[in-house]
């Protein structure tokens, strides 16, 4: 697998329709139009990786569609260096859009199928900068935190208090939040050592945060 002339192409329109419909962060774009979200797929499936739509990966899953990646990285705000905890690693692309803008990732997956496929995905790229991990996001990962940010990339009904608690003051968690058929993209900051601001950034379709991991 490998990337292409005309993949790049393709990721070029991609970007410039993320711009249109509102992104404006340069380093997210810069980001997205680097890595080859094809190669986190079926390879078959080119031109649908470049169309701005989520789409099924193994497990019954989805990659998130680029505007929503897009969206959940810029309410982020990451920097280079900043320790970054994700909550549903997937296919890996969005663990990707954040090492190539700089951040060291550690990332949680509960299933255990994704967890294998997204670190060949990311060996054969060669990010250097994640760190993969087998279990349950409800638990986050103490032992490497406190973290500038965290990104839970699966609809969460509520907030999870060990997350919170593992998040740096100044640090923002992003968490598309709500138990329904639709979440509310929902952007907590750490404040103090026990203050949080609450702030909400429209509506989102996510697969559910679940308990416990899958194996196989
Ligand atoms: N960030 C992914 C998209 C993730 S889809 C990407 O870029 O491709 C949501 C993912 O969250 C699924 O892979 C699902 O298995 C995982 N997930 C759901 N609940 C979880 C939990 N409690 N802990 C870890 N991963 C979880």
């Amino acid at each position: 697998m490998q990337d292409t002339f005309e993949a790049r192409g393709l990721r070029e329109k991609l970007v410039e329709s993320l711009r249109e419909k509102g992104i404006t962060d340069e380093e997210v774009l810069r980001a997205m139009r680097t890595v080859p979200r094809h190669l986190f797929m079926d390879p078959a499936f080119l031109h649908h990786a470049y169309a701005d739509k989520a789409f099924p990966i193994a497990a019954g899953q989805t990659i998130s569609q680029p505007y929503t990646v897009a969206i959940m990285t810029s309410l982020l705000k990451v920097k280079k260096r900043d320790k970054i905890l994700e909550i549903g690693t997937g296919s890996g692309y969005q663990a990707a859009i954040l090492a190539e803008m700089g951040a060291r990732v550690y990332t949680i997956e509960r299933c255990r199928e994704l967890y294998l496929k997204a670190q060949q995905t990311i060996a054969e790229l060669g990010y250097h900068n994640i760190h993969f991990f087998f279990g349950d996001g409800w638990e986050g990962k103490k032992e490497y935190g406190p973290y500038d940010g965290i990104i839970i990339t699966a609809a969460a009904p509520e907030i999870p208090d060990k997350l919170l608690q593992q998040l740096k003051t100044g640090g923002r968690l992003v968490v598309p939040l709500g138990g329904g058929d639709y979440q509310i993209m929902t952007v907590v900051e750490r404040t103090g050592p026990d203050s949080y601001d609450y702030s909400s950034h429209g509506t989102f379709v996510f697969v559910p945060m679940l308990r416990g991991t899958v194996n196989g």
